[in-house]
C-alpha cells in the first residue's frame, strides 16, 4: 500500500515536473514527407553514463536545444539523453512512428511519459541487443507513438554508440512510412543488385581469364558491399539478427578488406609498376599496414578501429586520386576510364555532406548520391576493365604484327644470304670443274675430260652421221731433250708445245688435252680425214716453228702426228684411239716429224663424208 503510494507520488512529481519544464509540443499534422524532428530536440550529455529515467527527468531543465539538423556528437564516450514533446493536433486518435535513420546506434531506450504520469518503456535495442528485441522489425530503430485526439507525449530517449553519435530523427503517419519504405527498398534492390551482379561477373570473368585486376575489383567490391550491407543496417537484420557482437567487428573488417583490394586493383589495373615504380613500393607498405592495421583494431576497441579505418579510407581516396592523376598526364589510356569511375565515386561521396549541411538542395539525386556514385563507379570500372583488355588485344597485336614482319624481314635476309652462299658454292664448284678437267702443267684439257669428250663427241657424231677424227700427237725424242736440258726445260717445252697445238685449232668444238707425259689428243668433230691431215700438219708445221728459249738455249722440237677418223659408225673410242696411236707409231716408224693417216679398218662401211673442208 505504501508502495503504491510512493510510487504514485514519484510518477506526479514526474508528470509535474514536465509540464514545468516550456517545451513547445511539435503538431504532428499530416506530413507525407514525414516531420524531421532535429531542431525539436533537446539534449543532455551524461558523460558517465549513470544517469536513470528519473534523473534525466530532474534535470529536464538543463536540457538545451539542438541547433543541427541532425544532431551529431561525433565519436563519444559519453550517453546522450534527447526529449521531445509530440502532439495529436487532429480530432481522431492516431499512430505516428519515430524513426532513428542511423542504424550503428549501440544501445537505445525509449520512453514515452503522457499525462497523469504514465510511462511507458521500450525495451533497450540498437547493435548491442539482438535483433528481434526491436520495436519493430526494420533495419532502423522505429517506434510507434499513440497519441487520443488532441493529446500531448513527452519521448525521453537515451543513446549511446561507439559509433559516431547521430539522431536523425523523422516522425511518419504509417502510410507515409510505409510509402518510403517500399522506394527505398526499391533504391536498395536496385543498388545491391548492379554491384552484386558486377562482382558476380566480374568473378567469372577472372575465372575464364585469370587475369588478377578481376579479383582485385571483385575483393574491392565485395568489401565495399559489406560495408554498405553494414552502414545500413542490412547485415545485422538479414545475416547475423542474434549475435549483436558480430556487426561491431565486421564493419573494420569489411573496410580493411576494401580498401586492400581498391588498392591492388589500382596497382595491377594501372599497371603502377611499369608506370610508377616507386609509388609501387609505396602502394605495398599500405597494403601491409593495412592488413595489419585491421587484425590489429580487432582486438582493440570498436571506436579506435572505426576511427583508423576511417582515416585510412581517406588517405585511400587521395593516395588512388593521385595515383590515377599521375597516370592520366603520364598518357596511360589505361587511367581515363578509371579516372572517370573514381571520379564519380568521389563526387557521390561529396555530395552528401554538401547535402546535410543544405549547400546543394535535397533531392533524389542528393539524397542517393553515395549510392549513385558507387553503383556508377563499379559499373565504369567493371567497363573500364572490358576496356583495358581490349587495349592490351590491341597491344598484342601490334606485337604479333611486328614479330610476324621482323620474322618475313629476317627470313629473307637469310634466303638472300643462302643464294649468295649457293651461288658462290656453285661458281666455286664450277671452278673446280674447269680446274678438275685442265692439266695441272700446261693447262689444256687433261686426259679425264678428253675420255669423257670424245665419248660425247662420238655419240653426237653416231647420231648426226658426221664424221669425228681425232689426232695423237707424240713430241719426237723428248727423252733427249729432258736430258740435254733439264727437266724443268723439257716441263716448259711441254707447256710451249700445247701452246702452238691450241693456237692451231679455230673451231670453238675442238679440243686438245695432254694425253700421256709427252703426248696430246686433239679431238676434231665435225672433221673428215682431210682436214685431220690438214690440221695435223699446220700443228706439225706449229711446232717445228716454235722458238722454245730456256736459260738462254734454243730448244728445236718437232711432233709426230697419228690421224684416225672413224670409219665405221659403231667405232668407239678406244677403236679410234688405237688407230690413231698405231698411225702415230707408223710416222714415228716413218722417220717422225710428220703426219700419218690410220688407214680405214678392214671391212668397215665407209666412213660418213666430211661436211665441208678445213
Ligand atoms: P720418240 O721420238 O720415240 O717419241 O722418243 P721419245 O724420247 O720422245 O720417247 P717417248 O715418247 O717414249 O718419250 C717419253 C719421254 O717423255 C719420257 C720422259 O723423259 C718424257 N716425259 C714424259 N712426261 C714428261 C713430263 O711431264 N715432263 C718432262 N720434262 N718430260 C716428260
Ligand atoms: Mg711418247
Ligand atoms: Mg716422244
Amino acid at each position: 500500500m505504501l508502495r503504491l503510494l510512493r510510487r504514485l507520488l514519484w510518477l506526479g512529481c514526474l508528470w509535474a515536473v514536465c509540464l514545468g519544464v516550456r517545451a513547445e509540443p511539435v503538431r504532428l499534422d499530416a506530413a507525407p514527407a514525414g516531420i524531421a524532428l532535429g531542431r525539436q530536440l533537446r539534449y543532455l550529455e551524461d558523460p558517465q553514463g549513470g544517469l536513470q529515467l528519473q534523473d534525466a527527468l530532474a534535470r529536464l531543465s538543463q536540457f538545451r536545444a539542438v541547433q543541427q539538423d541532425v544532431p551529431n556528437f561525433g565519436f563519444t564516450a559519453s550517453t546522450y539523453w534527447f526529449h521531445l514533446r509530440l502532439q495529436n493536433p487532429g480530432m481522431q486518435p492516431g499512430r505516428w512512428w519515430l524513426e532513428m535513420q542511423y542504424p550503428l546506434l549501440d544501445d537505445v531506450r525509449v520512453h514515452l511519459l503522457r499525462a497523469g504520469g504514465a510511462v511507458s518503456s521500450f525495451p533497450a535495442a540498437g547493435r548491442s541487443f539482438p535483433f528481434d528485441q526491436r520495436p519493430t522489425p526494420h533495419r532502423n530503430l522505429i517506434y510507434p507513438v499513440e497519441l487520443g485526439a488532441g493529446e500531448t507525449v513527452d519521448v525521453l530517449m537515451r543513446v549511446h554508440t561507439e559509433s559516431s553519435l547521430q539522431l536523425p530523427l523523422v516522425a511518419w503517419e504509417p502510410d507515409a512510412l510505409a510509402l518510403k519504405d517500399r522506394n527505398e527498398q526499391y533504391m536498395m534492390g536496385i543498388y545491391y543488385g548492379v554491384l552484386g551482379s558486377m562482382l558476380v561477373f566480374n568473378l567469372l570473368v577472372f575465372f575464364s581469364m585469370r587475369d588478377k585486376s578481376y579479383l582485385h575489383y571483385v575483393i574491392y567490391i565485395g568489401g565495399y558491399i559489406g560495408f554498405q550491407f553494414a552502414l545500413n543496417g542490412l547485415a545485422f537484420e538479414h545475416l547475423w539478427p542474434g549475435w549483436p557482437e558480430f556487426g561491431r567487428r565486421f564493419l573494420p573488417v569489411v573496410m580493411g578488406i576494401s580498401a586492400i583490394g581498391a588498392l591492388n586493383f589500382t596497382r595491377s589495373f594501372l599497371d603502377v609498376p611499369t608506370h610508377l615504380p616507386r609509388v609501387n613500393r609505396l602502394i605495398g607498405v599500405h597494403v601491409a599496414a593495412t592488413a595489419v592495421m585491421t587484425v590489429l583494431t580487432q582486438f582493440g576497441s570498436y571506436t579506435l578501429a572505426i576511427k583508423l579505418a576511417s582515416a585510412n579510407a581517406l588517405l585511400l581516396s587521395l593516395a588512388v586520386s593521385a595515383i590515377g592523376l599521375c597516370c592520366l598526364l603520364r598518357g596511360v589510356r589505361e587511367a581515363r576510364y578509371f579516372m572517370l569511375a573514381w571520379t564519380t565515386l568521389l563526387a557521390g561521396l561529396a555530395l552528401y555532406p554538401l547535402k546535410t549541411v543544405n549547400l546543394v538542395p535535397s533531392s533524389f539525386f542528393t539524397e542517393y548520391a553515395m549510392q549513385i556514385g558507387s553503383a556508377l563507379e563499379t559499373l565504369l570500372l567493371s567497363f573500364a576493365l572490358a576496356h583495358r583488355m581490349k587495349l592490351l588485344k590491341e597491344q598484342n597485336e601490334r606485337i604479333q604484327a611486328e614479330a610476324t614482319s621482323q620474322l618475313e624481314r629476317r627470313v629473307q635476309q637469310r634466303t638472300e644470304e643462302l643464294d649468295r652462299a649457293l651461288r658462290d658454292l656453285s661458281q666455286a664448284n664450277a671452278e673446280l670443274q674447269k680446274l678438275n678437267a685442265l692439266d695441272g702443267l700446261t693447262g689444256v684439257k687433261n686426259r679425264k675430260h678428253f675420255d669423257e669428250q670424245l665419248a660425247l663427241q662420238l655419240k653426237v657424231g653416231q647420231r648426226s652421221g658426221l664424221p669425228t677424227s681425232l689426232l695423237l700427237i707424240d713430241i719426237d725424242h723428248f727423252k733427249a731433250v729432258n736430258d740435254q736440258y733439264g727437266h724443268p726445260a723439257g716441263d716448259a717445252c711441254l707447256r710451249a708445245v700445247a701452246g702452238a697445238i691450241a693456237r692451231s685449232l679455230y673451231r670453238p668444238t675442238d679440243e686438245v688435252a695432254r694425253y700421256g707425259g709427252e703426248e696430246f689428243g686433239v679431238l676434231l668433230p665435225l672433221t673428215d680425214a682431210e682436214g685431220a691431215v690438214f690440221l695435223g700438219e699446220r700443228i706439225r708445221t706449229a711446232v717445228e716453228q716454235l722458238d722454245v728459249v730456256y736459260e738462254g738455249r734454243h730448244i728445236p722440237m718437232t711432233v709426230s702426228v697419228g690421224v684416225a677418223l672413224r670409219t665405221t659408225l659403231a667405232m668407239g673410242g678406244e677403236q679410234l684411239i688405237a688407230a690413231a696411236d698405231t698411225a702415230l707409231y707408223a710416222a714415228k716408224h716413218q722417220g717422225r716429224n710428220r703426219v700419218v693417216l690410220a688407214p680405214p679398218l678392214a671391212g668397215a662401211e665407209p666412213a660418213p663424208s666430211s661436211e665441208g673442208s678445213t
